[in-house]
């Protein structure tokens, strides 16, 4: 995701601040990769009615799970993002700084309510389980070893609420971001089943395939993950169906005022839609297929035949899904909206090919997209920015966010390898996973060279592609590991150069 940048200005010692905001915040060969790692990997088949009067969508979901992990499973767990939404909710997709932004017609309640599960065809036992009751848990009635194939059939009731977080309608559009009940992942003998915390994009898993059929009014275009596959009249409503193989999440974006230009890349079409009266669809949709040579010449291949910038009410500057990333409708200043469309694309090679553990490693991620945009603005100098201009800039506001708290006796949590929930303000994480990243994947460049760095990336690319990175991983793509480890923990322990004072 692409947060509101805050820099911090210091007016008095009596806590009063000035934010001034900035947002960092076709061969057959083609789809060889895509349909050799899609093998063996869940697969979900969604069919989903919308209501738009009742802002519900009734829905069920066919998953094909195979057990890779060598061990017996007992259950399944899935996550349940939507009842983040619901009344009673003890952990909430938002703050009490971002309230107002997120509900700007007044607080609204979404949900998601499981009706009936199947499993093999028969009546299931299930339950609310997890820290908030955010997680869906089908009973299984006798244990799933290894590598035996189990299907899953979950009917669903989802409530949308009225606001621009990632899930939520809002004026023309409806955002349908981490709406579907989604298996968690397993570690060490266990789900992960960490709930929607307001700080960053606090969502974990792993690739899967997908086929989604959603019907709803004709009013509305609909733009999705995946390729589309065909649509079919149904009186009113107009039934859409996608596929998308070997992708790590599933977005869609409804909207009744939408205008789409595109172009096609390699064997990539890449879109940008904006609204009917736009006057830079053009000039966004260049920024993004720039963009787009840019990091797949880097950073290597990007395997999928879709590639779909969106515009979109939404209460941060953007956010990314595979195959489909949301800018906000609500910027205005066009070098954020620029920023904005490269940080969320570079996401598709970081978070979307090259997966990592969003909630602890958001490092990774984050700092990765946000240096891959620096690196992007330094070759592209018509965009008015230089690599040193950003770094002079992300080096400033840190100091002065740091200077700032320590001044009033707060001490900041500069470790950027903690739970996202850890941060004690939407700030810290941003100065520690954001502009603390870029600046420690910019030093690892100056120190190592740049060439260096981007072979690193494009190895990291080649080797973990589809897969879920560690640090340990992303230090075992550089030809000077030692080196590299060095630095990568001074900056994850509160020791790099940034911490002399
Ligand atoms: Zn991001």
């Amino acid at each position: 995701m692409k947060k509101r940048f805050v820099r911090f200005v210091a007016l008095s010692v009596s806590f009063l601040f000035v934010f001034s905001f900035v947002f960092l915040s076709v061969g057959c060969g083609f789809d060889d990769a895509v349909n050799k790692a899609s093998k063996n990997l869940t697969s979900y088949n969604l069919n989903l009615n919308l209501d738009e009067n009742s802002h519900t969508i009734s829905g069920s979901e066919d998953v094909q799970f195979i057990n890779m992990k060598d061990e017996k499973l007992s259950d399944l767990c899935f996550h349940l993002y939507p009842r983040a939404f619901r009344d009673g909710a003890k952990v909430l997709p938002y703050t009490t700084l971002t309230e107002a932004r997120c509900f700007p017609n007044g607080k609204s309640e979404g949900n998601i309510v499981i009706t009936k599960v199947l499993v093999d065809n028969k009546n299931a036992t299930f339950s609310y389980d997890g820290e908030d009751e955010n997680i869906l848990k089908v009973n299984l009635v006798s244990p799933l070893e290894y590598k035996d194939k189990i299907n899953v059939l979950i009917d669903f009731v989802i409530t949308i609420p009225n606001c621009t977080h990632r899930f939520g309608y809002y004026d023309n559009n409806i955002n349908l971001g981490n709406f579907y009940p989604i298996l968690c992942v397993r570690e060490n003998g266990e789900w992960n089943k960490t709930p929607y915390y307001a700080t960053g994009d606090p969502f974990f898993s792993e690739c899967a395939n997908f086929h989604v059929t959603i019907s709803a009014p004709n009013t509305y275009e609909v733009v999705a993950s995946g390729n589309f596959i065909n649509s079919t009249q149904e009186g009113l409503n107009k039934k859409t169906s996608f596929e998308g193989k070997t992708i790590r999440d599933f977005a869609i974006v409804l909207s009744k005022d939408i205008k789409e230009v595109s172009s096609k890349e390699g064997n990539t079409v890449i879109s940008y839609y904006g609204r009917n009266e736009d006057v830079d669809l053009n000039e966004n949709l260049q920024t993004a297929v720039k963009a787009f040579r840019f990091l797949r010449g880097n950073f290597g291949e990007y395997p999928y035949r879709t590639l779909k910038v969106v515009k979109t009410p939404f209460m941060q500057g953007g956010m990314e899904y595979p195959n489909l990333v949301m800018v906000s409708s609500l910027l205005t200043d066009k070098d954020e909206i620029n920023k904005v469309i490269v940080h969320e694309l570079a996401h598709q090679w970081w978070y979307g090919l090259v997966g990592n553990n969003e909630i602890n490693n958001a490092f990774i991620d984050e700092g990765l997209s946000e240096y891959s945009t620096f690196l992007f603005f330094d070759k592209h100098r018509e965009y008015g920015f230089s690599m040193e201009d950003l770094i002079l800039d992300a080096e400033d506001g840190y100091n002065l966010y740091m200077e700032v708290f320590s001044s009033i006796g707060i001490s900041v949590n500069t470790k950027m390898d903690v739970p996202v929930n850890m941060y004690q303000s939407e700030y810290e994480y941003t100065y520690m996973v954001y502009v603390r990243g870029a600046l420690m994947y910019h030093y690892l460049a100056k120190e190592l060279g740049e060439k260096e760095m981007i072979n690193a990336l494009k190895t990291l690319n080649k080797k973990y592609r589809f897969k879920i990175i560690t640090k340990e991983d992303l230090i075992s793509c550089f030809r000077n590991k030692a080196k590299a480890k060095i630095i990568i923990d001074s900056f994850l322990n509160g020791t790099c150069y940034l911490d002399k004072t």
